[in-house]
């Protein structure tokens, strides 16, 4: 019979930072919290998420009688600042499609658990966070992240990953509780551009750049198209500014040779001008919560990206990009990107596509509208006749 050691021992030999064990009961808390607020979670059954059953690690593996955590810090080489300010930190060296970096390690660690006779499910919607507290391994911040106990100086840069096992394990002290030090004056909930953070250690996950950049519908509505900035694709605002991170962040460290190698893949303007092709074989497989069919977001996010980056060197890329794409929300944010953006050459671009074709659809009229008076320029003759 393996003992806790031997596991302990075995996670670490791989580079796990951290192991916890807990119970497999039902987590009740989050279970409630999901029934209660239907409405701001309801989204993730629409992606597959089925986040209500994984709160009963029975319903993942009926011989549930453990869950082990596993604690893995993702920020551990620096990236290159070029990413880094628009991508969330923990999907710049993402192996799940890939299955080539930390998934070789879980699937070893599987192996061990295997060859010592004992069953595990990796559940993608088990509250893996939650799963860390209650073994132990974290608290919480009031941006609703993990920061761990004894490694990786108590950040948040960690990702929890749990594993339900049909072995009963002594549970760890759980530490499931709010650490944030008393004189921090909520400063994740302040930096918070969307207002997603409540200030009680709840979020409303819809106004979440994360999610927005990933699963919003539609074209992002005009009143956050600036607040979410810089970010195409998550958003780590709200660890950033945490004083929690700080003896993290103050770090140097060794580069990320594989992060920096794939870097050129996503500028802005290879993802605004991408086609099919492009994303399966450079983006998916690095970024993959969205599909090839999902291609216009990636671009409607390269393009605001672009005009909140106020760089004048955008306005030709934002330009062929609007006579490129036929996708309206792409179309619409192109032009507010350029509105953003303002001077002369973006407001000559703006004249130019509102004459385009016999002219674009009232919806698109009425963003470069819309851009013409941010741009400061006069109504275009197409938009007045
Ligand atoms: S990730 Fe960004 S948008 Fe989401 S809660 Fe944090 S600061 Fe707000
Ligand atoms: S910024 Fe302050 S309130 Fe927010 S998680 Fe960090 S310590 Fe807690």
């Amino acid at each position: 019979m393996t003992t806790k050691g031997e596991i302990i021992n075995t996670a670490r030999a791989l580079g796990f930072e951290d192991i916890g064990f807990t119970t497999a009961e039902p987590f009740v808390t989050q279970r409630d919290l999901l029934a209660n607020k239907r409405d701001e979670y309801d989204w993730a059954t629409q992606v597959g998420l089925d986040l209500l059953a994984g709160t009963d690690p029975l319903s993942v593996l009926p011989t549930a009688k453990s869950i082990i955590v596993l604690l893995k810090a993702y920020w551990t080489e620096s990236l290159p600042p070029s990413l880094e300010g628009h991508f969330g930190r923990c999907y710049l060296d993402d192996d799940r499609v890939t299955q080539d970096g930390m998934a070789t390690k879980l699937k070893a660690f599987r192996g061990f658990l295997r060859e010592h006779g004992i069953a595990s499910k990796v559940p993608f919607n088990l509250p893996h966070r939650l799963a860390a507290a209650r073994a132990g391994l974290g608290t919480f911040g009031k941006n609703c992240l993990l920061y761990a106990n004894r490694v990786a100086r108590r950040s948040s840069w960690v990702l929890p990953i749990a594993f339900v096992v049909d072995r009963e394990f002594v549970p760890d002290e759980p530490t499931a509780r709010n650490a944030c030090p008393d004189w921090c004056r909520n400063a994740c909930v302040a930096a918070c551009p969307t207002r997603a953070l409540k200030g009680n250690g709840t979020i409303d996950p819809r106004r979440c750049i994360s999610y927005l950049s990933y699963y919003g519908e539609g074209i992002t509505p005009i009143e956050l198209r600036e607040a979410m900035g810089m970010y195409v694709y998550g958003c780590d605002r709200c660890q950033n500014v945490c004083p929690r991170n700080s003896a993290w962040t103050a770090q140097e460290l060794p580069p990320n040779r594989r992060v920096q190698a794939k870097a050129n893949a996503f500028d802005l303007a290879a993802l605004l001008h991408m086609d099919r092709a492009y994303f399966e074989a450079n983006i998916w497989p690095h970024m993959f919560y969205m599909s090839a069919d999902d291609i216009w977001r990636w671009k409607m996010n390269a393009a605001r990206a672009m005009g909140n980056s106020l760089d004048e060197r955008y306005v030709s890329e934002l330009a062929r990009a609007f006579r490129e794409n036929d996708d309206e929300r792409v179309r619409g944010m192109i032009a507010w990107a350029l509105g953003r953006i303002g001077g002369d050459a973006a407001i000559a671009v703006l004249d130019d596509i509102g004459r385009i074709d016999g002219g674009p659809s009232e919806r698109i009229c009425a963003e470069i509208e819309t851009a013409r008076v941010a741009a400061s320029a006069p109504s275009c003759g197409h938009l007045s006749t």
